[in-house]
């Protein structure tokens, strides 16, 4: 249970700064700052708290807690729900452990749930709460991996159970009448790395833990969430989204820290014209081998399984084999026992450096290291920081982000207080999206009937949604199902399309995952190179009958981008402002895509090697979108085609890119459009859409912050040294047109106009 204790840890060997200072003085360095040390603020273990759990903390050797600790406890004594939002290490698994321990241990029918987002996270924590060891407390897990002869055992004997929330929406809540005495006394719900719950995946757990909340009330309980996330800007409306009720924020981290040296670096520049640059795996395994070479403990986050593998072998060639042996990957798949191995191997020293994929950062708890090198921006700052975690906890640290040649990446080695100081990423979801929402309608009324009463619980868009929702019928006890089996098995949580693709592995038979039908035909069209947890697989087959794709590993060295036609058409604007001197518009769009064709790419350096044409049918889905229209005079001089369209082009692209800065997304979940006339508004126009049916919130944001949002794309673009764009500024590798027709500067003529309009 990291950051538990408050004792000074034995053995601080102080890590030397003098031992990298050499290594951070080439040019590659974009930005170095030292994060200062903290000292704790602790507080005394609450008198109210239970002689059991005291005693347990004890046996561990804490003797204090930190002051947010028990701001935690009091808050959460004083019955209502909490998030805390404290840094990597800080000890929040304490801070909502507490309460829970403290509530079971005073009454012995009081049951808790655990929501982890992984099996693994939740076998840790499951771990660290026996060796806790407070009598009173049965723990056990509940998930797809639970025999059956167990479930009956558990369901009778925990008083804390520890799943996930797929188990919860399919085994848990619709078995309901089986779970009757544990929803009675439910007292606490825990919801950790809640941050994990955003975008679609976020948008069905909202509703998950909104239809736990109503079976719980229905048993006669009212459970107090308490919530956990990586620092976030939004932390409070997290909780309020995902809940539907408030929480406090417990947000002042109290726990010391260690100083940390924190380094940008930018692989060089080898053609300036083009914004080409060296790779950055090559520069990830130079200072993974230089690190280690000096002894210090390293690990590296890469973002694909081949990335970590390339990684750990340049630099074992850059080492003696001695050196080299002490070198491992650390690889998804691997047993708690294996994992162990790996952690006690780093912890006595025997191991130097570890590489990774950052699928895995969140099952990773491997102790003590000095330094961790992030290849590439992982997609979120929460996600950075919680690699950069790893680094220091045991002294001086040191962590460093690796830039891909992505525009965020490049962004911040220019603009590093976005990355460091601010705090703008919100996570976001939607549960009253309809395409989320209808299935958890019909899975809520075959739990129990549906009536005005429930939303409360479920939500006032619920009972709207009801009459439209097909197989449910209206009696006078309610909504009921009258469907066959139970609605939720059809509902998948990670899909806004209940008729997604799925995709198969031809080798095993596995299913890998789904595509949303609305993305299946661009990302896993037969020939196309897909990529599931960091490792590729090649498309052998998309049966659009049987809504499956057939896939098979695949090794080869190119990916593939495809070419698509889209339209999109004005359904409904929600929102018209006056902003950044034009009309700025927030509603209702439906998007129409084609797929015509797609491009072999080499992964070495985006040569184009093949393109091969496609027949696919047209799919349409309804979204929300962000759009506006250019006012003539900030249109001036790019009036002439095909200038016009290349530079709103440009603008579209790169606003893209920089959208997942303030909305915690990926660019993937982001479409656009731009044209020089769009038949609804019979002017030049530019739309950035939710790329998921139904939208989950990310053009809403994009709405909502489009004055700082348009102020960082001008940012990016003035400051991208490349001549007339590359891929770190308005190129982008999903561009349905593969990236023709942009104009860099025109792009940003107009932005910048916009910008000062403001
Ligand atoms: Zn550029
Ligand atoms: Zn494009």
């Amino acid at each position: 249970m990291a950051g538990v204790s408050v004792r000074p840890r034995a053995a601080l060997a102080p890590v030397s700064v003098a031992t990298w200072d050499e290594l951070l003085a080439g040019e590659e360095l974009a930005h170095l700052t030292t994060e200062p040390a903290r000292e704790g603020r602790t507080a005394p273990v609450p008198d109210s708290l239970r002689p059991a759990v005291r005693e347990a903390l004890a046996r561990r050797g804490i003797e204090e807690l930190y002051a947010h600790q028990a701001e935690a406890y009091g808050a959460a004594g004083s019955g209502g729900n909490i998030i805390v939002t404290t840094g990597t290490a800080s000890g929040k698994t304490l801070a909502f452990n507490l309460p829970v321990l403290d509530a079971l241990d005073a009454d012995r029918h009081a049951r808790a749930l655990y929501l982890y987002p992984t099996k693994a996270l939740a076998q840790d924590q499951a771990r660290s709460l026996t060796e806790l060891g407070v009598a009173s407390v049965r723990a056990a897990i509940y998930d797809g991996d639970t025999p059956t002869e167990r479930r009956r055992q558990i369901r009778g004997w925990a008083n804390l159970v520890l799943t996930n929330p797929d188990m919860l929406h399919v085994g848990v809540l619709p078995r309901h009448d089986l779970w009757g005495d544990f929803l009675h006394n439910l007292r606490f719900v825990v919801v950790d790395e809640a941050h994990v719950y955003r975008g679609v995946f976020g948008s069905h757990v909202a509703n998950v833990l909104r239809r736990l909340r109503r079976l719980a009330r229905i048993y006669g309980s009212e459970p107090q969430f308490l919530l956990a996330s990586a620092t976030i800007a939004n932390a409070g409306e997290l909780a309020r989204a995902l809940t539907g009720e408030e929480a406090t924020i417990v947000e002042d981290d109290a726990s010391p820290r260690a100083e940390r040296t924190v380094a940008l670096w930018n692989p060089p520049l080898l053609d300036a014209e083009l914004g080409l640059r060296a790779s950055a795996l090559g520069e990830a395994s130079r200072l993974l081998a230089d690190l280690a070479g000096r002894g210090l403990r390293t690990i590296c986050f890469a973002k694909s399984r081949k990335s970590a593998e390339l990684i750990h072998r340049f630099a074992c060639d850059r080492l003696d084999a001695a050196t080299a042996a002490r070198l491992a990957p650390y690889r998804a798949g691997y047993t708690p026992q294996q994992r162990r191995e790996i952690e006690r191997r780093l912890v006595e020293g025997d191991l130097l450096g570890v590489t990774s994929t950052d699928a895995l950062e969140l099952g990773i708890d491997i102790g003590d290291l000095d330094c961790a090198i992030s290849v590439g921006f992982p997609g979120t700052v929460a996600s950075l920081r919680q690699q950069w975690g790893r680094a220091g906890r045991r002294g001086h640290g040191l962590a460093i982000l690796v830039a891909s040649e992505d525009a965020l990446d490049q962004y911040f080695m220019r603009e590093p207080r976005a990355l460091l100081e601010r705090r703008v990423e919100a996570a976001i979801l939607d549960h009253a999206n309809p395409r989320v929402l209808d299935g958890h309608v019909a899975a809520a009324a075959f739990e129990a009937p549906v009536d005005e009463a429930d939303a409360a619980t479920l939500g006032a868009e619920a009972l709207e949604r009801a009459p439209h929702v097909p197989e449910l019928r209206r009696t006078p006890r309610g909504w009921v199902w009258a469907g066959k089996e139970a609605p939720a098995a059809r509902v998948p949580l990670r899909s806004t399309s209940p008729d997604a693709f799925l995709v198969v592995d031809a080798s095993s038979g596995d299913v890998l995952g789904l595509a949303e039908q609305e993305r299946a035909y661009s990302t896993v069209h037969q020939g196309a190179v897909y990529l599931h947890l960091g490792r590729q697989y090649l498309v052998r087959e998309l049966d659009l009958q049987a809504r499956r794709a057939l896939v098979e590993p695949f090794d080869g060295d190119w990916y593939t981008q495809a070419k698509k036609e889209t339209e999109t058409a004005i359904e409904e604007p929600l929102r018209v402002e006056r902003r950044l001197g034009l009309e700025l518009s927030f509603g209702r769009v439906s998007v129409t895509e084609q797929v015509v064709a797609y491009q072999k790419k080499a992964v070495a350096d985006g040569a184009t090697l093949d393109t091969v044409p496609l027949e696919l049918p047209p799919t349409t889905f309804d979204t929300e979108a962000v759009w506006f229209v250019p006012r003539p005079h900030q249109l001036e001089g790019l009036e002439a085609m095909p200038l016009l369209l290349s530079s709103l082009h440009a603008a579209e692209h790169s606003l893209i890119s920089l959208l997942p800065l303030w909305a915690m997304c990926d660019r993937w979940d982001i479409g656009g459009l731009s044209t020089n006339l769009h038949l609804d508004t019979g002017a030049p126009t530019v739309f950035v859409y939710d790329g998921h049916a139904g939208g989950v919130g990310i053009a809403a944001r994009g709405f909502e912050q489009f004055e700082g949002w348009v102020a960082d794309t001008v940012r990016l673009l003035d400051g991208c040294p490349c001549e007339r764009g590359c891929p770190s500024c308005v190129q982008s590798p999903k561009c349905g047109n593969l990236n023709e027709f942009l104009d860099k500067a025109g792009a940003l003529t107009l932005l910048t106009r916009m910008s000062n309009s403001g």
